[in-house]
């Protein structure tokens, strides 16, 4: 059998590394290297360039997978011009992921369908593209798991497992209510993130009553002591847009 050339030596190496990229992109980089008298280094960095970028896409992919967004609706996706009551800019600066840098909070309140999930979720994205762990969990979801977590006596580990996200997206707080021992474990985690970690909350219920949803003044006052120590509040109005269509043909 004929010694392999240099050349098929090459394409066993790329194979054996696993550089399925370099492989496919061999010949047109070595080809674009002799074509356009490009240096050995040149050529290098045009051939690897190929494996980050691919590699790159497919991290960035499995970061915003493993976030468990409810949807994959970007910024891009979202019009400020039914929805006047934010401040386009303020999204934007959250969008930079500054408020992360500074373990800062962000709170989206207002009523139904005026897009607090979305701009929530739009950020989420951002941060996970960029390799921020990033996390989307319901609230009602989050005190489930807390307390299954407690039952199986490993509520510690599920408190650090959900404080190690550099950014925790909790939605929906106040759809439901929540009970006096469910809310302590839900204040638990909120201290463990408090300073030190990212949240997005997203609530229909003002402030005034969240007495209401955790049933006891003092815990309440607790919980939101914390997240509102370093937070912006986005306090959103308007109409629901999952309704916007049925009342433009109303009053057509
Ligand atoms: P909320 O969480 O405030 O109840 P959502 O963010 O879930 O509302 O929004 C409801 C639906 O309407 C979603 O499909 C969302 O993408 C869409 N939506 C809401 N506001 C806008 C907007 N200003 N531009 C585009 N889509 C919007
Ligand atoms: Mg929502």
């Amino acid at each position: 059998m004929n010694p392999a050339t240099n050349y098929q030596q090459l394409v066993r190496n790329l194979e054996y590394l696993k550089l399925k990229q370099m492989n496919l992109h061999l010949n047109e980089v070595v080809d674009f290297g002799i074509q356009n008298q490009l240096s050995l280094i040149d050529t290098l960095i045009k051939l690897t360039n190929y494996e980050i970028d691919v590699r790159e896409q497919n991290m960035i992919q499995s970061m915003v997978k493993v976030a468990g967004f409810p949807h994959l609706k970007e910024i891009k996706d979202f019009d400020f011009t039914f929805q006047t009551s934010v401040n386009q800019q303020q999204i934007l600066d959250f969008l930079t992921l500054r408020f992360i840098e500074r373990n800062e909070n962000i709170v989206f309140l207002g009523p139904s369908g005026v897009g607090k999930t979305h701009l929530a979720t739009a950020i989420g994205i951002t941060a996970a593209k960029k390799r921020t762990s990033t996390y989307f969990i319901k609230c009602h979801d989050l005190i489930q798991n807390l307390r299954r977590a407690r039952l199986e006596n490993r509520l510690e580990a599920r408190l650090k497992h959900y404080t190690k996200y550099r950014l925790l997206i909790i939605d929906e707080i106040g759809y439901l209510p929540i009970d006096q021992e469910d809310a302590k474990l839900f204040f638990q985690l909120i201290d463990q993130r408090y300073e030190k970690r990212s949240t997005i909350f997203t609530t229909n219920v003002n402030f005034k009553a969240w007495d209401e949803i955790f049933q006891e003044a003092k815990l309440a006052n607790a919980i939101l002591d914390r997240i509102l120590h370093h937070a912006s509040v986005v306090a959103m109005v308007g109409s629901s847009y999952r309704l916007k269509d049925h009342f433009t043909t109303e009053s057509e």
